[in-house]
């Protein structure tokens, strides 16, 4: 994380709480029980005050922000106050958003440009409790997404790809276009080997050889239904070429680094780059030469 809000930067980041109602399988920064919120608060503060008045984006995120009561309402205000330009990315696992209450609350208290960001892990609800490690998940994320959608807020919804869900990509894009039309975004993203992920890493680690025909299908789906859909975190070296207009430089400057290998490549200034802080990489990068 930054010491300081940048103008025109994607790494400007409130980090709200540890605590979370899920137990992601991959977590990358794996929860805590101890609620950590008023630890946060100075830091972030002090980040908002100092920030460039211009500043045009700043991602809210844990943990579970809304877990932090009304610590998040007072972020966005003072956010949006500071920088009345500013667009918030809040990234949530939706769940809270089921609660008719807090619907209502958090409705009243967003009132600025927003984004919000809810990771839907699967189309059916044993797969994605399993991989949220939490009982229930689906049904509420789901509740949450439509409570959110018939608000009309603007929605991304993030699918993680991982060995227990690459088989069903197309399954999960049908899914979005059937039940979850009104999303802004669909975006499927690349793993952060670290936390729970690295952990893990046996039972949650699929190499993109064995998942982009079932990507593309996917990304064809949801192109053909007109919801924007983006590839986050994979590099355009383990992508068909196909796949490339899809793909964004998505990882933050501050845990982005490439590898010797990628000095010769002829993509590194259009490609993602590689999160610093994985602990393993795909064994199939390989420079591209045009
Ligand atoms: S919802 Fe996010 S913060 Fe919570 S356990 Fe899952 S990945 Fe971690
Ligand atoms: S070789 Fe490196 S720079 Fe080139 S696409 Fe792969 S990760 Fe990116």
């Amino acid at each position: 994380m930054t010491d300081k809000f940048i103008k025109g930067s994607n790494n400007n980041i409130i980090y709200v709480t540890s605590c979370c109602t899920n137990r992601c399988i991959m977590c990358c920064q794996p929860p805590l029980d101890e609620d950590d919120s008023t630890y946060h608060y100075k830091r972030n503060i002090n980040l908002i005050d100092t920030a460039d008045p211009e500043t045009d984006y700043v991602c809210i995120t844990g943990g579970e922000p809304t877990l932090s009561g009304d610590l998040l309402f007072d972020y966005m205000h003072r956010i949006w106050d500071k920088m009345p330009n500013s667009s918030i990315h809040l990234l949530t696992n939706g769940r809270s958003f089921a609660n008719a209450n807090y619907v209502e609350k958090f409705t009243k208290e967003a009132n600025g440009k927003l984004f919000v960001g809810i990771p839907l892990h699967s189309d059916n609800y044993a797969d994605h409790d399993v991989i949220a490690g939490a009982k229930g998940s689906f049904y509420a994320t789901l509740k949450g997404l439509h409570n959110l959608g018939i608000l009309g807020f603007e929605i991304e919804l993030r699918v993680i790809i991982l060995k227990q869900n690459y088989k069903r990509l197309d399954k999960i894009a049908e899914f979005i276009t059937r039940n979850l039309p009104f999303v802004a975004q669909v975006s499927f993203m690349g793993l952060e080997v670290i936390g729970y992920a690295e952990k893990n890493y046996s039972k949650v680690w699929m190499d993109s050889e064995c998942f982009t025909i079932n990507l593309a299908r996917a990304i064809d789906i949801l192109d053909n239904s007109h919801i924007q859909t983006r590839i986050f975190n994979i590099p355009h070296c383990l992508l068909p070429t196909a796949l490339w207009p899809f793909a964004c430089k998505s990882i933050s400057e501050w845990k982005k680094t490439n590898l010797g290998i990628c000095s010769n490549c002829s993509m590194i200034d259009e490609c993602c780059g590689l999160f610093s802080t994985s602990k393993r990489y795909s064994a199939n990068l390989k420079p591209i030469i045009r």
